[in-house]
């Protein structure tokens, strides 16, 4: 045995706890270094404790309708954010134990600290050296705050998790999902929310259809946000944050929250030193099987910058324990990866934007209904739901499939199945609806929208 491991992984969230345990169910001796709580950024400042807020904040709503249209009378309602945070916490913690349980039952051995690699087939971490035949780095991403006067004084989604109070006004600055999700968060629990983004449109790279709907009915929700704009500087009063903005307006909030993107994490980490690769935005440059330049080293996750999510992080996790211990060399496939925004209402996509399609295929028929759902008919609410369907009109494959409205991603999830398995049109049409729901609108689409 020449070295202490077969792997050492660097970082135990998404990619790295599942690249270690299925290796090490497939025979290899690993080990994990992590330096902060296992489970990483999903577990511990990402989906889980977002996807509890976004529960939370929708409440209001809720009680909301069950007045309005169900009959209901709904007593006092007050709200406790120091509650839900401490549940939130007992949870996350719960998934802590999870994540050690699932490394421990195969064996994995799990180092404390902060990791760097020395050479190609050593790691330190603190005063310890380990030595390894694969050294896989697994270490995420971190969010970025831009260069403006008086940064220190905004938050971001890492802190929004663990605020000691609700702030009751809040300023999102923002385009990307994460922004968009907390804007729904803290609206819902009852913050006046104003989003920033420095374009004309946020969620870049969605259908455009899909992000003008949004903001329709985040703007119906009393959200504000303003497009074209950003944030020149920031002060501290004393009831909180001044804000000026470029068009040389001010603002007065509580809280500035910036979600301008995340950067791999990828320094201090000694790869400059031995040799692997890096693109400008720090991510490591990784061949088709996740290997870096320098051969017994590979890199997964966020740190690569291909598709930032869990999800993915986990399947080239796998992947990657197939290709080292099973002798069966398996390429992640970053294809077809459906995704949503818990944004409020939430959104979900598979496949190709309209766009997107456009510029690969050509000649396309598009199916987009908007309507208003059963539940929201004794409601009196206009908030609508959107669906979309883009075809190929060649070869009648469906190319991209777009909801935005109550439960998008569990919808999306089911249809994305059937987009990897190249359904036609002819193939939804010939799929009988679940009645009544919002989902058999995608089955029952008939006449695609007139060309213009
Ligand atoms: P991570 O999970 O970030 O794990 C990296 C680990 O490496 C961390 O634990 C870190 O402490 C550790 N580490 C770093 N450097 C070192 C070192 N030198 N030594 C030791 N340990 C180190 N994805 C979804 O699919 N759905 C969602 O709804 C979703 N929501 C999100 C919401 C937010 C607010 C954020 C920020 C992200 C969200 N994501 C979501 C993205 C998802 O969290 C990431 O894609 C995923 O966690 C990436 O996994 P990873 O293994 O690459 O890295």
């Amino acid at each position: 045995m020449p070295y202490d491991y077969d792997l050492f992984v660097i970082g135990a969230g998404s990619g790295g706890v599942r690249a270690g345990r299925i290796s090490a169910s497939y025979g290899a001796r690993v080990a994990v270094a992590e330096d902060s709580a296992l489970g990483g950024t999903c577990v511990n400042v990402g989906c889980i404790p977002k996807k509890l807020l976004v529960y939370a904040s929708h409440f209001p709503a809720d009680f909301e309708d069950a007045v309005a249209g169900y009959g209901w009378t709904v007593g006092e309602q007050s709200f406790d954010w120091s509650t839900l945070i401490r549940n939130k916490n007992k949870e996350i913690q719960r998934l802590n134990g999870v994540y050690d349980g699932l490394l421990s039952s195969v064996g994995v051995k799990l180092v404390r600290g902060r990791a760097r690699i020395v050479d190609p087939h050593t790691v330190a971490v603190g005063d310890d050296r380990y030595s390894a035949e694969t050294i896989l780095v697994a270490t995420g991403g971190r969010p970025v705050v831009p260069d403006v006067p008086g940064a220190e004084h905004a938050i971001t989604s890492d802190d929004a998790f663990f605020l000691a109070e609700l702030p009751q006004r809040v300023l999102i600055v923002g385009g990307g999902y994460i922004a968009v999700e907390f804007a729904g968060i803290f609206h819902g629990l009852g913050a006046e929310v104003v989003q920033l983004y420095r374009g004309p449109l946020f969620l870049r790279g969605f259908d455009d259809d899909v992000r003008s709907f949004l903001a329709d009915e985040m703007r119906k929700k009393r959200i504000d946000l303003r497009f074209d704009l950003n944030v020149d500087a920031i002060e501290k009063t004393e009831s909180g944050l001044r804000v000026k903005l470029s068009d040389g307006s001010q603002l007065e909030v509580d809280q500035l929250l910036y979600a301008t993107g995340r950067a791999p994490n990828s320094a201090g980490l000694g790869l400059e030193e031995v040799g692997v690769e890096r693109n400008a935005k720090g991510a490591i440059n990784v061949d088709e099987y996740s290997r870096s330049s320098v051969p017994s080293i590979y890199a997964i996750g966020d740190v690569t910058d291909r598709i930032a999510l869990t999800p993915v992080a986990i399947h080239e996790g796998m992947c990657l324990a197939s290709t080292l211990y099973l002798d069966k060399a398996l390429s992640p496939d970053h294809k077809d990866v459906p995704s949503a925004v818990f944004s409020q209402p939430p959104i979900a996509s598979v496949g190709l934007s309209e766009s997107e399609a456009r510029e690969q295929y050509g000649a396309l028929d598009v199916y987009v209904s908007k309507f208003r759902t059963l539940k929201n008919t004794l409601t009196g609410s206009d908030e609508k739901m959107l669906m979309k369907l883009i075809v190929d009109r060649e070869s009648d494959r469906v190319l991209g499939v777009h909801v935005v409205g109550p439960e998008a991603a569990e919808i999306v999830q089911g249809f994305a199945v059937g987009i990897k398995l190249n359904a036609t049109k002819a193939d939804f049409d010939a799929t009988i609806g679940i009645h009544p729901t919002a989902a058999e609108e995608l089955v029952t689409m008939r006449e695609p929208r007139a060309e213009v």
